[in-house]
């Protein structure tokens, strides 16, 4: 049995929610085996740097930061662990030009942690090896960051290979998790009080049960009927796995929420073809009319590059007309960048950064105006609010979600995290809308 004895740990995140996760998974397993955390890396005696390598911007932050703990380390003598996709890409990169980092584990290896911890072990440092299996043990001890909402990972990995993305050489291949140990672990949280659950993976729609084969509109159907749950999410949907099966489960359900992430990426059905995408313009409207036929009110959202290799201006206009004709609640957006491994790495990466950044700005723009007007339809109403904390300006002002995943503010005297609470939306911005509680908590 692992004994870390009181040790303290720091755990840095970078990426997406994915990662967030991944890091309430490695504090869950750590603090079983005795760790205990701390929120900086000046008090912990370990430093785990949890990192995403999908864009190569985030990767330049955490090389920066990894120069922080460097001078940390010869001050404190502290431990670091590079962790998660980078840890899996740079392996060797790392080892060359990092001597600070102690050990380097890839996705599939934070199980070892404890031991190598424990063990204060020289040599090896690196673990990057993958399994094809689901490791299931663990999983149960996240030590959750929201008390109101949390993560089910459900599958791991992509077998897609979309040009531009770097997924498949970090995440490696698709794996499942059992359905019956996804509804296990649903109904604990609710138990607990969660009111909202939003299923991960990096596909979450192929997913298939590998004891059953049900598929993910199953396990929708299966999860809107566990007690306790109001809210059920998932992220991220693949369009080209999004069918009428799924639609219908979601308007079917109870507590599926009425919003979606579907990424687009682009506009233009050639950009697609050039990003092996599997799917076209005309394909992406025609689901989202499905979706709206069957959920009137649906929020979509979506993720969005700009500046693919040989995007011109009119294949790059009919990004921004998509923008327009689907009025997404909510966009992610990127400059292309050119990731290893990946196939559009070995094309011309031939749109100037200049015009790349012009498009991003010019997406951005267009987007806010259409959010604006979207949010600007809410005042007046009273909407359903999950509230999930406070502001970190003002302790009288509480911020949840919306069913459609808006952000609200409001005011409230009584603390009402984790409730729901009706909140008549009074005005709005860009990114948020702003109101008052509707009846009193
Ligand atoms: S579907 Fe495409 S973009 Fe999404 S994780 Fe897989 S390879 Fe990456």
């Amino acid at each position: 049995m692992t004994d870390l004895n009181g040790l303290i740990v720091f755990v840095e995140t970078f990426g997406c929610q994915m990662n967030e996760s991944d890091s309430e998974r490695i504090a869950g397993l750590l603090v079983a085996a005795g760790a205990r955390l701390t929120d900086r890396p000046e008090d912990s005696q370990v430093t785990i740097v949890n990192t995403c390598a999908v864009r190569g911007k985030s990767e330049e932050k955490l090389f920066s930061y990894l120069g922080r703990l460097r001078s940390l380390k010869k001050k404190t003598g502290l431990r670091i662990v590079l962790a998660g996709c980078v840890a899996q890409l740079h392996r060797d990169r790392i080892l060359d030009r990092n001597p600070e980092v102690d050990f380097i584990l890839g996705p599939d290896n934070y199980h070892l942690l404890p031991e190598l911890l424990e063990r204060r072990l020289g040599r090896p440092r690196v673990f990057t090896a993958w399994s094809k299996d689901w490791r299931e043990d663990e999983r149960r001890l996240s030590l959750r960051r929201s008390p109101v909402s949390a993560f089910v990972t459900v599958m791991e990995g992509c077998d897609n290979f979309c040009a531009y993305c770097i997924v498949p050489f970090t995440r490696g291949r698709e794996k499942f998790r059992p359905l019956r140990t996804v509804l296990d672990e649903v109904r604990i949280l609710a138990g607990q009080g969660y009111k909202e659950i939003q299923f991960l993976g990096q596909n979450v729609n192929s997913y298939r049960d590998p004891d059953t084969g049900a598929v993910f509109p199953d396990l929708l159907r299966a999860a809107d009927e566990i007690d306790g749950l109001e809210w059920i999410r998932f992220i991220t949907s693949h369009p080209k796995n999004f069918g009428p099966e799924l639609a219908e489960a979601m308007a079917r359900s109870r507590h599926v929420c009425r919003q979606i992430h579907l990424p687009l990426q682009s506009g233009s059905s050639a950009v697609l073809e050039r990003m092996k995408r599997s799917y076209s313009r005309e394909e992406y409207l025609e689901k989202t009319r499905v979706l709206r036929s069957l959920l009137p009110g649906i929020c979509l959202s979506t993720d969005i590059i700009v500046g693919f290799p040989g995007e011109t201006e009119s294949e790059f206009s009919e990004t921004l007309g998509a923008l327009d004709e689907i009025r997404f609640a909510n966009i992610f957006s990127f400059r292309y960048s050119p990731r290893p491994h990946t196939s559009a790495a070995k094309l011309k990466d031939d749109v100037p950064f200049g015009v790349k950044r012009r498009r991003l700005m010019d997406v951005q723009q267009a987007q806010k105006a259409i959010q604006t007007r979207i949010h600007e339809g809410f005042i007046g109403r009273t909407i359903r609010v999950l509230c999930q904390g406070k502001s970190k300006k003002d302790g009288r002002v509480f911020s949840g979600r919306s069913e459609g995943y808006q952000v609200v503010n409001f005011r409230s005297e009584a603390d009402v995290i984790g409730r729901f609470v009706q909140v008549r939306i009074t005005s709005c911005g860009p990114y948020s809308l702003r109101g008052e509680l509707a009846e009193s908590p």
